[in-house]
């Protein structure tokens, strides 16, 4: 029998999408991980895209950009939160990788005389990319499979772990997770749906190990035994997964249960080193839940009626906030509603404009960056928005009339922003922008030295477009200050408008880089700054 010293968790989905699966699978690596293990994390997706990177935010929420410059799908944001481990371009597997790879190889010829098929060559496809990430130095590989329980998209990926636990029977363990919904008229909790969802798995081969329920209402030990029964999961497996205030109280919920513990007699692992995280974590939590002041922030977009689009500027709030003991009040406005007006901007404390893409909503960002401005409002501009806050002082300041990006008008006579020279020949779609990780330089005595406390800082990235230099010079006549500059081309990546409390733009995305027990130095002077502004305005 084949061992490996790297225990494999699956992690599956039944019944209804949604269920958490990512915020699951990045618990169990943050439990683990308290309890002295080493924990890596996998993502499947099953859809033929190559990667994400394509995909409209709506369809798909954010695409969340690893430092080697992958675009991967939003749970590598949680898993990189939770356990605090960087991913890369190899922990999100997609079937379009898979496919193109197989297909590939066999116009090379690498299966000369094999018909090609989905069983063994799609799925040893699969399996390598597991064992890849399996014999490295960690002691667990939480994979998580995307989709629900029965898609036709997720057989393959199903098919590749039933057959891991084949080849290594002793070091793969299955956790599903599905939905116990409560119904309000009968009063009750109704297992069937997890019945039915065990059933379909169970018809492909796959017995789940443990059973993570999703309810409103804990589960009791009659339901317990019921699921357990008819799911064929000892009863102290089937553990109850009660909806949590916050995604950051579920690794603690889960503790509580005896989840590592669980995991471990699975195993027959012993804990050699203990560590504090979770101590830290439940710090970070408390924090989070016992908030001594209140902030109000306006984040202008254009995807905010799915605010997954912008999951990790949520969450790097989040941290920041916990990290300064504050209650942060988040309005999400959609920008094409302030092309009118800008009146219900009025209310807030600070405005922050995210990343976004395309022409729409563009003329209400720049309401938004100008109202911010002249009202002296604390203003945080993350990639587009640092492009429209050039945009806004170029026409405001610069009197550079309709002053644009050539992104959003390919004639204007000012083009401020403008496509980058590396990007000018780049015609495919996918995975072609300025993608992850480069290096910056701050200004000593700017806003963003003053936050980071460090002359060169590595950020990610994900854009086409960028600062015209052409225009550099007379900004800086006009007192901006470009605060940070990319040693390897020049471009700018931060620009500053000083003598007021912070207005900031950057080119890159910090929120990427935050983290719970890491709050970015970026996201907490900006709420720092705003709680002070507010505080003076009182007085
Ligand atoms: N659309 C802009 C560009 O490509 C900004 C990208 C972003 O906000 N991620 O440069």
């Amino acid at each position: 029998m084949k061992r490996s010293k790297t225990k494999i968790i699956f992690v599956t989905g039944g019944v209804i999408s949604s269920l958490g699966k990512g915020i699951t699978a990045a618990s169990l690596g943050v439990i683990l991980k308290a309890h002295g293990f080493s924990v890596n994390n996998m993502k499947f997706d099953p859809y033929i895209n190559v990667d994400s990177g394509t995909m409209n935010p709506f369809q798909h929420g954010e695409v969340y950009v690893t430092k080697d410059g992958a675009e991967t799908d939003l749970d590598l944001g949680h898993y990189e939160r939770f356990t605090g481990r960087d991913m890369t371009e190899s922990n999100n597997v997609t079937t379009g990788k898979v496919y193109s790879n197989v297909i590939e190889k066999e116009r090379k010829g690498e299966y000369l005389g094999d018909c090609v098929q989905v069983v063994p060559h799609i799925t040893n496809d699969i399996k390598e990319r597991i064992y890849k990430l399996v014999h490295g130095k960690d002691d667990f590989l939480i994979c998580e499979i995307g989709g629900t329980v029965g898609d036709i998209e997720s057989l393959p990926f199903l098919e590749a772990i039933r057959q891991v636990r084949l080849e290594y029977p002793m070091d793969v363990l299955n956790i599903h997770l599905t939905l116990v919904p409560y119904i309000k008229t009968a009063g009750e909790l109704k297992t069937k749906p997890t019945q039915h969802s065990v059933n379909e798995l169970r018809r492909i081969g796959i017995q789940p190990d443990f059973l993570g329920c999703r309810s409103e209402k804990k589960l009791n030990k009659h339901l317990r035994a019921k699921i357990s029964l008819f799911c064929n999961v000892i009863e102290e497996n089937v553990i109850s997964l009660v909806d949590m205030k916050s995604i950051y109280e579920v690794p603690i919920n889960i503790e509580k249960q005896g989840m590592a513990q669980k995991i471990m007699e699975y195993f027959n692992l012993y804990e050699t080193k203990k560590s504090d995280y979770l101590e830290r974590w439940g710090a970070f939590y408390n924090k989070l839940i016992h908030p001594k002041g209140k902030i109000k922030l306006a984040i202008v977009g254009k995807y905010v009626d799915l605010t997954d689009s912008y999951m990790s500027i949520k969450e790097a709030i989040v941290h920041a906030s916990s990290y300064l003991e504050l209650e942060t009040e988040v309005k999400w406005i959609e920008s094409e509603e302030l092309e009118e007006s800008t009146d219900i901007l009025k209310g807030y404390d600070g405005v922050l404009i995210p990343g976004g893409f395309g022409e729409r909503g563009i003329e209400g960002m720049v309401k938004a960056a100008q109202f911010a401005r002249e009202n002296n409002l604390p203003y945080f501009g993350i990639c587009l928005g640092m492009q429209i806050m050039a945009i806004e002082i170029a026409r405001n300041i610069l009197n550079l009339e309709n002053a644009n990006s050539t992104e959003f008008d390919k004639s204007t006579k000012y083009n401020v922003i403008d496509i980058q020279e590396t990007q000018k020949g780049v015609k495919a779609k996918g995975g072609t922008q300025r993608l992850g990780h480069y290096p910056c330089k701050l200004k000593k005595n700017s806003v963003a030295h003053g936050a980071y406390e460090e002359t060169i800082i590595l950020e990610r990235h994900r854009h086409r477009f960028e600062f015209n230099n052409k225009y550099k010079e007379l900004y800086e006549k006009n007192d901006v200050i470009f605060s940070g500059i990319c040693p390897e081309n020049d471009l700018v990546e931060v620009m500053e408008l000083p003598n007021r409390p912070f207005y900031l733009g950057c080119q890159f995305h910090p929120e990427l880089q935050s983290r719970p027990l890491e709050a970015h130095p970026l996201f907490i002077q900006f709420l720092k700054i705003i709680k002070e502004v507010m505080d003076e305005s009182q007085k």
